[in-house]
């Protein structure tokens, strides 16, 4: 996989119409619609802000939530959620739809730029074609949810080629979409040149220089609930690093797999043999494969559980391991002092817990504390790290959850490939 890609800043955007992909996919209130974290609004306003001064008209366009765009099919998934089908009527249909406008997003850009966010009333329909061809240098528009057309999800070339008819260049800023083949993530790529914006630029500097060239040696710490989810995670770091720690729900099945006894703790016995291959090739290539030798445990999955070590090849059988304990922290901990570039994915225990957070702590207070390259990838590991309140101290802290996992696993991702090489 090629991380080195073209820029904003690598190509001349003044005058040009900019199809911008931004990630809009913002929390909202339930009952209001009110935006209740504008922080993604917020990333994207450093690439807005470069295009509109350097002269590019901006068309933004983005995803929200999952709406189905198809009426029918609308009323096959509600009647298999359980509603009544004589109540799925086009008015409700058509009202799920308007809940997840754009139109609240166009709003709170407007006030965080100080400058008005012409709102289109579709993604390629009239209205979107005479606004995008009335803009001028240095005005912004938002194109209304592209999941509204049928064709976004199925990268339908016609819906790419529609959205690339209103632009001239394609920046893509949505790292959280990247890994999906979607019409506006990737599609409209192939009838536009297409360049990243700031955030894929860090993100592809940072983790995938941490991939393809790291500063050694380098030390993967893997945790989280579950192996089978890791898998392609584990296997790619495999060939890279020079220490891999294993910790989280998952180091139960490699310490079953080792012979031990686990209890109640979380346990895939599909995928014990392939613990024991990725054992044996760590020895093989001279990887240090680090497992947790003590575990906080608890009778029961809950947050007034009473913590209570023991040896995590002899938990008792009506237990279940939910932290790693204080000599995995000591060994953990001391693997990172003087680690090059340190990649963690997976929380260390069920950090959701206090009780049984303190893995997860120690850890991040040792990157925090390490003069390593620290990058934080996975959903909940950048939850955790924010929550403890170590977020400011990491290097760079992944803002793509499906995203960085396969951007971890080394694979190809469709949003990146298109864009256009250095
Ligand atoms: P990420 O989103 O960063 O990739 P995962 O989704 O794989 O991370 O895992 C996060 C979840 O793993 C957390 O909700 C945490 O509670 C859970 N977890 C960690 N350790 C354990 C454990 N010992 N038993 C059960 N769940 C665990
Ligand atoms: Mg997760």
């Amino acid at each position: 996989m090629n991380y080195n890609k073209k820029t904003v800043k690598d190509i001349d955007v003044k005058g040009k119409k900019v199809l911008l992909r931004c990630d809009f996919n913002v929390p909202q209130d339930k009952a209001t619609g009110a935006i209740t974290d504008d922080k993604r609004i917020r990333a994207a306003l450093p690439t807005i802000q470069y295009l509109l001064e350097q002269g590019a008209a901006v068309i933004a366009c983005s995803h929200l939530g999952k709406p189905e765009p198809n009426f029918e099919k609308w009323v096959k998934k509600q009647t298999e959620k359980g509603k009544d089908p004589a109540s799925l009527t086009k008015e409700k249909w058509e009202k799920s739809l308007a809940a997840l406008s754009l139109a609240p997003v166009a709003k709170r850009l407007s006030e965080l730029l100080g400058q008005e966010v012409v709102m289109a009333a579709d993604v390629v329909g009239s209205d979107a074609k005479a606004k995008a061809a009335a803009l001028q240098p240095g005005e912004i528009m938002l194109l209304e949810n592209t999941r509204f057309e049928k064709g976004e999800t199925k990268n339908d070339p016609d819906l790419a080629k529609a959205m690339a008819g209103m632009a001239d260049i394609y920046v893509s800023f949505a790292f959280g979409a990247v890994h999906r083949a979607h019409a506006a993530s990737a599609g409209v790529a192939a009838y536009l040149p297409a360049v990243s914006g700031f955030l894929i630029q860090q993100e592809l500097e940072i983790m995938g220089g941490a991939l393809a060239n790291p500063k050694r040696p380098l030390v993967a710490i893997l945790g989280g609930s579950k192996v089978s989810s890791k898998i392609g995670v584990i296997n790619n770091l495999l060939d890279i690093a020079d220490t891999i720690i294993i910790g989280g729900g998952m180091a139960y099945t490699f310490a079953k797999a080792q012979g031990g006894s686990v209890g109640k703790s979380l346990l895939e016995s599909d995928w014990l043999g392939y613990c024991n291959d990725m054992i044996a090739k760590a020895k093989e290539k001279g990887v240090k494969l680090l497992l947790p030798v003590d575990t906080m445990a608890a009778s029961e999955f809950s947050a007034d559980a009473e913590p209570v070590l023991c040896d995590t090849m002899a938990i008792p059988d009506d237990m279940m391991g939910m932290d790693i304990g204080p000599k995995t922290i000591a060994a953990y901990t001391d693997a990172v002092k003087d680690a090059g570039t340190v990649i963690w994915n997976g929380p260390m225990g069920v950090f959701e817990f206090p009780a049984f957070a303190e893995g997860t702590r120690a850890v991040a207070k040792a990157l925090a504390d390490t003069d390593a390259i620290t990058i934080i990838g996975g959903g909940d590991s950048a939850a955790a790290v924010a929550q403890l309140g170590y977020a400011d101290k990491m290097t760079h802290i992944s803002t793509g959850g499906g995203a960085s996992l396969e951007f971890l696993e080394g694979k190809e991702l469709p949003g990146v490939a298109c864009l256009l090489d250095k």
